[in-house]
């Protein structure tokens, strides 16, 4: 039984891609819940406990995991990440939309689970643009943007599994293909068909970026 129209979108995308930012842009002024997820790794500056993620211990995410807590969750970069999945189903009952950023094993369990989920992968313009974007931002030690990087082109091979993929090129734009993806998947109007994976265009722009790296 269908219990609201409300969506769970699934984003996933490479870390320093700017989906923060495209997010934050787009749902200005949204009815949308964004899911704040449980992570084992350590706060970076200006990150606070229960706004960008619950901060806990390996302990406490083991007992969560035991207890059946998580929507999905993976390991990534040697720490675990999870989705709590109360608050998720609470918002969609209600018929408020659900954000989950999260990444690809996590989101590929989602869809198992909800195959009415919709999942949207933001590319870079290239890996090597995603690691001058990771410099300029310092937040990582040199090793951390290494393997982050590194893990990069195996992520984007994934997207082509999305639903959906845009590229981040631009605030701008991206914001608006993202909106565009948002509100057509909402109303099934047909207006984000050219952002579908099935699409040979999208597969060429995926193969391109993998192709840059
Ligand atoms: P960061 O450490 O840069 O905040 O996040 C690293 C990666 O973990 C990103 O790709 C981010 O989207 C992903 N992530 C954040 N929360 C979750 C979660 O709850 N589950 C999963 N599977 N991945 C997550």
């Amino acid at each position: 039984m269908k219990l609201s129209n409300a969506k769970l979108f699934v984003i996933s995308a490479p870390s320093g891609c700017g989906k923060g930012t495209i997010l934050g842009e787009a749902f200005k002024s949204g009815n949308v819940f964004y899911s704040v997820s449980c992570t084992t790794r350590q706060p970076r500056p200006g990150e606070v406990n229960g706004r960008e993620y619950n901060f806990i211990t390996n302990e406490e995410f083991e007992k969560m995991i035991s207890e059946d807590s998580f929507l999905e969750y993976a390991g990534y970069a040697d720490h675990y990440y999870g989705t709590p999945k109360a608050p998720v189903l609470e918002k969609l009952e209600k018929g408020i939309d659900v954000i989950l950023e999260i990444e690809t094993k996590g989101a590929f369990q989602v869809k198992k689970a909800m195959p009415e989920a919709v999942a949207l992968f933001i590319l870079p313009p290239s890996v090597r643009e995603l690691n001058r974007r990771l410099h300029k931002r310092a937040t990582e030690e040199e090793d951390v943007i290494a393997k982050r990087c590194g893990q990069a082109a195996g992520e984007i091979e994934k997207s082509f599994e999305y639903d959906y993929v845009i590229m981040n090129d631009g605030l701008e734009e991206a914001v608006e293909d993202f909106l565009t993806v948002y509100n057509s998947a909402k109303s099934e109007d047909g207006k984000a068909d050219k952002f579908k994976t099935e699409n040979e265009n999208i597969k060429n722009l995926i193969r391109e970026v993998l192709n840059n790296a």
